[in-house]
């Protein structure tokens, strides 16, 4: 029938017309009558020729914060729940429809950086631990761990653990999904304001601090904060698990032939590994082998990543399913969303933590977070093997301290950058970009947002020193040599 029974303002007034002008007693009469209708409705709703054709609507609105978090990954949301514990009011703004970073969205599940390698003492506590405890991993109290880099059961119960966190602070933490930061307006020295892109449209956000955890600096390079990024980066990585793939004596050494042959076909560019894992199942398997050079800083290039990324995906499927007995009657199960990015844009900060610094274990003052993990550098090549060109025990360092300084940028008085695009070298930040080092800066800058609120001054004149005595009295901070 012709009656639209609901609802934009147009379908009504076509409805309430209809209505009004018959109630036929033939068919013939009513589609008269329905036509007659419907044109007097579209001319009195259809703009005349001349006219600029009517905008869809769309809200233009300012918020107004404490804290501002950008990116709710690894570093983003310890921050948006660092700040919002301590009382600030918080804006935690995420480009994909759900919390985590990596670990969601790439499919990640390693807490690497909780523990020293040997020892497998915990050096990251607060809430990292408060994460992983509540994974069901370890114990609230735990001061070790089973393995020094344990993996959480399950990431899409990470994303309801982090939901339900955030939701405890729902009276002064916002979360705002689905919503990307596009622009940066900073004068005298101050982000005067930030804008997100999302179904409202365009909202400017005012914040005293922002809090910049989207891993490639986003918001420190559009304010104009110096950084850095390599012209080569380490390559993308796109995460994949295969379903029903039977668990049988030499499938990892059958996995590498297999790929040496595609690529000798021409079937796969670059591959490591093969990188395949029984993870999360008994008969699954999680793959970390595709490899894909790329800037994805250059929007263009990263599209091209994605796809390359897919395409490699498949392939290596393919292959398997091929050549190797255990995979016959496996399928492919899915691709996380999202490549995961390893490296792109690093602040210069007040500190920039160096190698050395690392290696020698360097103590500063204004120590805020503990790292522990080797520098681990991926080469942009096909690796048989191993994931790195160099042995990791040379490159391995006792626990170390970040600096608070490492987290402030230089010329932007009211910005922390927080995550593995904090200022370090390419080689120190090789170890600092783990998820667990990632989530202790995050908690550091979501500590110092709130307490430059309190002492009414901007993050990058906060004593160091202080932020780290905040942070001790709620058992987080640097546990280096505890
Ligand atoms: C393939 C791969 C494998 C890795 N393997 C390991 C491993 O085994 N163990 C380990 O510990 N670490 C590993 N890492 C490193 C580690 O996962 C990351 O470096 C770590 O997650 C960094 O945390 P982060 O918070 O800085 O970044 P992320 O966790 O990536 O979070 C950044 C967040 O910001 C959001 N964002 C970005 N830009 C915007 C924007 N403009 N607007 C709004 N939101 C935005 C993103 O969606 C994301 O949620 C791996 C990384 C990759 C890519």
């Amino acid at each position: 029938m012709l009656v639209p029974v609901a609802c934009s303002g147009n379908h009504k007034l076509l409805f309430k017309t209809l209505m009004k002008t018959s109630i036929p007693q033939t068919r013939r009469r009513f589609i008269q009558a329905s036509a007659a209708a419907a044109a007097a409705a579209a001319s009195a709703i259809q703009p005349a020729q001349s006219a600029e054709p009517a905008a869809a609507a769309k809200t233009s609105r300012t918020i107004q914060t404490d804290v501002l978090v950008c990116g709710g990954g690894c570093a983003g949301s310890a921050a948006a729940l660092a700040a919002a514990r301590a009382g600030a009011k918080v804006l935690l703004v995420e480009k994909a429809p759900f919390a985590g970073g990596i670990i969601t969205s790439v499919g990640l599940p390693y807490f690497d950086g909780i523990a020293h390698i040997s020892t497998n003492r915990i050096v990251v506590r607060g809430i990292a631990l408060e994460l992983l405890s509540k994974s069901g991993v370890c114990a609230p109290d735990a001061k070790t761990v089973a393995k020094h880099n344990p993996t959480i059961p399950n990431t899409f119960e990470f994303k309801l653990l982090l939901d339900r966190l955030f939701q405890e602070h729902k009276g002064n933490l916002t979360v705002l999904f689905n919503s990307f930061v596009c622009d940066v307006r900073s004068s005298g020295g101050r982000i005067q304001s930030v804008t997100v892109a999302n179904k409202d449209g365009l909202v400017t956000v005012q914040a005293k601090t922002v809090i910049d955890c989207t891993g490639d600096a986003d918001v420190a390079a559009w304010a104009g904060a110096p950084f850095e990024q390599n012209a080569e980066v380490q390559p993308l990585t796109l995460h994949f698990r295969i379903g029903n793939v039977q668990n049988v004596p030499g499938i990892g050494g059958q996995c590498r032939t297999a790929l040496v042959e595609a690529q000798k076909r021409g079937e796969l560019p670059f591959y490591y590994g093969p990188g395949v894992m029984f993870m999360y199942g008994k008969n699954e398997i999680y793959v970390h082998g595709v490899r894909v050079p790329c800037n994805p800083t250059d929007a263009a290039d990263l599209s091209r990543a994605e796809m390359q990324g897919r395409a490699d995906a498949h392939a290596m499927f393919r292959a398997w399913k091929k050549d190797v007995p255990a995979f016959a009657e496996s399928y492919f199960l899915e691709a996380y969303p999202w490549i995961g990015v390893r490296e792109s844009r690093r602040i210069i900060g007040q500190h920039v933590l160096s190698e050395d610094d690392l290696m020698k274990s360097r103590r500063f003052d204004d120590a805020i977070a503990t790292g522990c993990w080797y520098l681990d550098l991926h080469p942009n090549k096909t690796v048989v093997g191993s994931a790195n060109d160099f042995d990791p025990k040379k490159v391995q360092p006792e626990p170390y301290d970040i600096p608070y300084r490492s987290l402030v940028p230089q010329k932007i008085g009211n910005l922390l950058v927080a995550g593995r695009c904090h200022s370090a070298t390419r080689g120190a930040h090789a170890s600092t970009r783990v998820t667990v080092t990632a989530m202790a800066m995050g908690e550091a800058a979501g500590t110092a947002a709130a307490m430059a609120l309190n002492e009414k001054t901007e993050v990058a004149a906060l004593d160091g020193v202080k932020v780290r005595e905040a942070l001790t009295k709620k058992n987080a901070g640097p546990f280096t040599d505890a």
